[in-house]
């Protein structure tokens, strides 16, 4: 089974492009839809989420608010790497499995979408590596209307993260996309077919 992986910086498109290429009935191995589970439904780690940021980091309904735990990591990169040293452990024994399935199951192509996918390691588990970039103007006013945060926010996350230039280097495609979508799904039509 051929594993590709998807990566790219904060608002690049990566989700987008998962997006389409499940639609298109290819399986998706989604990094964050995981780390959502677990910070959800795995008490050890909920625990130790709990342990190291304190309560205030719950919504009122007891659940690990996700807003409150990324305005404190992506100010201060050292708490990420504690957040990281709790979560990533999980994730990755989670993405292993899922991986095993899909071979049972006869898959011949899966991607695993990762936004860290060089900064985890998981880029060793990829056959090859699709890097989705654009300009940083187009990311910051992307995300900024997707999440309704300020252009500095942005900058502050991305500045968190490998370097477009660093992500390139290690990857085997580069997927520009700075263009239109519907220039963009024709693109991934035929790289997928
Ligand atoms: P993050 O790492 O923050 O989750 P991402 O890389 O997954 O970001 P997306 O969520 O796919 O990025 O894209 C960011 C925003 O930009 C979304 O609102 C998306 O709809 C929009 N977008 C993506 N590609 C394009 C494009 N080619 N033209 C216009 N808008 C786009």
């Amino acid at each position: 089974m051929e594993i590709i992986g998807l990566t790219g910086g904060i608002g690049s498109g990566k989700s987008t492009v998962s997006k389409y290429i499940s639609d298109k009935g290819f399986k998706i191995i989604d990094a964050d839809k995981i780390s959502k589970e677990i910070m959800d439904n795995n008490l050890t780690v909920k625990e130790n989420v709990i342990k190291k940021f304190g309560e205030d980091i719950l919504s009122s309904d007891g659940a690990i608010d996700r807003k409150k735990i990324a305005d404190i990591v992506f100010n201060y990169v050292e708490k990420l790497d504690e957040l990281n040293n709790i979560i990533h452990p999980e994730i990755i024994s989670n993405i292993d499995i899922k991986i095993d399935e899909f071979k049972r199951s006869g898959e011949e192509k899966i991607f695993l979408d990762v936004p860290l996918l060089f900064e985890t390691g998981l880029d060793e588990k990829c056959d090859e590596i699709w890097v989705v970039v654009a300009n940083e103007e187009k990311r910051i006013e992307r995300v900024a209307k997707r999440d309704n945060v300020s252009a500095e926010e942005v900058k502050a996350r991305m500045e968190n993260q490998l370097s477009d230039q660093e992500k390139i280097q290690k990857g085997s495609l580069v997927l520009s996309n700075n263009l239109e979508i519907e220039d963009l799904y024709k693109i991934l039509d035929i790289l997928l077919y």
